[in-house]
Formats: structure tokens, sequence, C-alpha cells
């Protein structure tokens, strides 16, 4: 029984990283942006996002950029393209919004449907433009070290860490998944902090042995409940990428009440990397527009290629 005047001695729980109120200071920071923007040029910078068909989950991320913009004053543009719009209507549309000025950043809705192939999309796409950083050469940038865009979830799942406080360089990092969308860039993001880094994926054997030598683990796999608390080093932080739906709840790659009682703290599903995602890519777009206004990058050119040589990180 509590003696009374006393709390009762509820568990602690792991330290819950939030995305909520780190994008709330994001978005203040990019409205805020997006007012001295449009004093040094004249006009507001638009978001173009391209979406073909009508994929429900997409459609529910997208309205979500969409608000996003108008929270903090982008112009967004929605293009909506049918299903059966074959590949040359996506390119056409895309390179529409390349040659047009007073869009800085283009966001081309994924999945595709089957008969749009990802190269379609790719070989149009203006890199400077690219503000989830689908292309390869933004791939590529990341991949050396160097300021390119971003995917903006991988960009999410690394910057709670950093923004929450954990100490990331030097320390054991598993990243479960190796897809370009998150896994991948997620991982070299961790590298960029120093961090030690392991890659695990479907093949991986023993997965539980390899997350539980890690102290920092970035889960986006979406297979839900894949990692369990007994997987994980007691003290070990955790951000959950993965995005699920089971019995009607959206849940994340990690089982929530297994892993709470062993972790110090979890970015978890639903409220962790979710809702910094979008703030993310609104940082992306007004880069891609100060590097416009500016002259930074000449648009659909290579310019964007750092003209410093490329050296390796010690
Ligand atoms: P993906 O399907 O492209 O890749 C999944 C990866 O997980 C693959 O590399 C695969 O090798 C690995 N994997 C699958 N099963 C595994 C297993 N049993 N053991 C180890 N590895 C396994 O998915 P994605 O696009 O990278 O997305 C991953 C998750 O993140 C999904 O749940 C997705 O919905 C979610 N997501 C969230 C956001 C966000 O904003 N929070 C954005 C994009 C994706």
């Amino acid at each position: 029984m509590t003696a009374p005047g006393l709390a009762s001695p509820e568990p602690a729980g792991p330290r819950l990283l939030r995305g909520g109120p780190i994008a709330a200071e994001v978005r203040a920071a990019v409205a805020a942006e997006v007012v001295a923007f449009r004093e040094a040029h004249g006009f507001v910078p638009a978001l173009a996002v391209v979406i073909v068909g009508r994929d429900a989950p997409s459609t529910v991320y997208l309205h979500k950029i969409l608000d996003g913009c108008r929270t903090v004053g982008i112009v967004d543009r929605l293009i909506e393209l049918p299903e059966d719009a074959g590949p040359a209507r996506v390119a056409e549309a895309v390179a529409a919004l390349n040659a047009d000025p007073a869009v800085a950043g283009i966001i081309v809705q994924m999945p595709l449907p089957p008969t749009i192939p990802l190269r379609t999309v790719i070989d149009v796409l203006d890199p400077a433009k690219d503000i989830d950083g689908i292309h390869p050469l933004n791939a590529g940038l990341l991949a050396l070290g160097y300021e390119g865009f971003l995917p903006a979830t991988a960009h999410a799942a690394v910057e709670i860490l950093k923004r929450s406080g954990i100490l990331l360089e030097g320390r054991r990092a598993v990243v479960v998944g190796r897809s370009n969308v998150v896994g991948k860039p997620a991982a070299l993001l961790l590298l960029r902090e120093h961090a030690t880094v392991t890659i695990c994926h479907s093949r991986t054997v023993d997965l539980a042995r390899r997350v539980r030598d890690a102290e920092i683990v970035i889960v986006a796999a979406g297979r839900p409940g894949l990692i369990t608390g007994e997987m994980l080093r007691p003290g070990a932080v955790v951000v959950d990428v993965g995005i699920n739906v089971r019995e009607g709840r959206i849940v994340g790659d990690v089982d929530a009440a297994s892993a709470a009682p062993v972790v110090s703290a979890i970015a978890p599903v639903p409220g962790g990397v979710g809702p910094l995602t979008n703030a993310i890519l609104l940082t992306h777009l007004m880069r891609a527009a100060r590097n416009q206004a500016e002259g930074r990058v000449a648009l659909g050119s290579r310019s964007m290629v750092p003209t410093l040589p490329m050296e390796s990180m010690p």
C-alpha cells in the first residue's frame, strides 16, 4: 500500500522521444524563414506533390504534407494523375515542375503503380528540387558525406536522437532494414555522426544477437512486433520507424510492451518519427528554395556536385 501523500510506485518506464514537440519547433523556425524569404525574394516557394492513382495510405500521407505546408505558409501544389497515366505523362508532369521557377521542391508519392518504373521519375527529376532525396545524385552525396537532400524519414529518425541529446559518437548502432528510403540512409547518417553501424535485413542470421549488441537501434522493417524486449540490450535507445496496421491500430515494428521495461528511451509509434518527418521535409523545401533563389544551384544540372575534393572521413 502506498503511504499517504506519496505518489503510487508506478514503474518509471523509458523516456519517450516524442516527435510532436520537436516538429512544432521545426515548423516555427520554417514559418519564420518563409516570412524572411518572401521579404527577400518577393514570393513564397511552392512544394509540389505528384500522385499517380489513389493508393489510400499515400493519400493520407500526402494530405499531411499539404497541411504541413499551409501551417507554415508554404504554397502547396497537388498534381493528381490517373492510375492509367503512362510513364510519358508522369515524366511530362515532373519536367513541367522542374521548369517552374515558383516550385522549389517536388515529391512524387510512392508507391507508383506497377506500370510506372521508378526510373521514369528519377531520369527526369531535377536533383536540386528532389527534397525527399530519391535521386541517385543526392543518394551519392549522402554516401560520400556531402550535403545533398536526405530522405525525410531517415533524416527524422536520426534527428529525433540528436535533438533529444542522445550521444551517437562511438556508440554501437544497429539499423534493421536496408531500403533506399529509410534503412540505408539512416545507417549512413548514423555513420556521419560517428556511430559504429551494423545494418540488418531480411537475410540477417541471428537478428536478436545483432540487436542485443546495440546501444542505439533504428527499426524500419515494416514487420509489426519484430523487435521484442528480450532482443534488446538493457538501457538501449530505440527509434521505431515502422508503420503497420494491426487490428485497426497503428503499431510499429517494436513490441512496445516487452521493450518498455528494458530500454532507456524509445521513439514510439505512433508519436515518434512520424510527426517529425513532414516538418523535416519543409526544412528541405526551404533549403532548396534558398539554393535556387541565391543561384547556388543551376537547375536541371550536375551543379550540386561539390567542387571540393572528395575526402574520406577519418
Ligand atoms: P521496405 O519494405 O522497403 O524495407 C523493409 C526492410 O526491412 C528491408 O530492407 C528488409 O530487408 C527488412 N526486413 C524485412 N523483414 C525483416 C526481418 N524479419 N528481419 C530483418 N529485416 C527485415 O520498407 P521501408 O520503405 O524501408 O519502410 C520500413 C517501415 O517504415 C515500414 O513500416 C514503413 O511503413 C515505415 N515508414 C515510416 C515512415 C515514417 O514517416 N515514419 C516513412 C516511410 C516508411
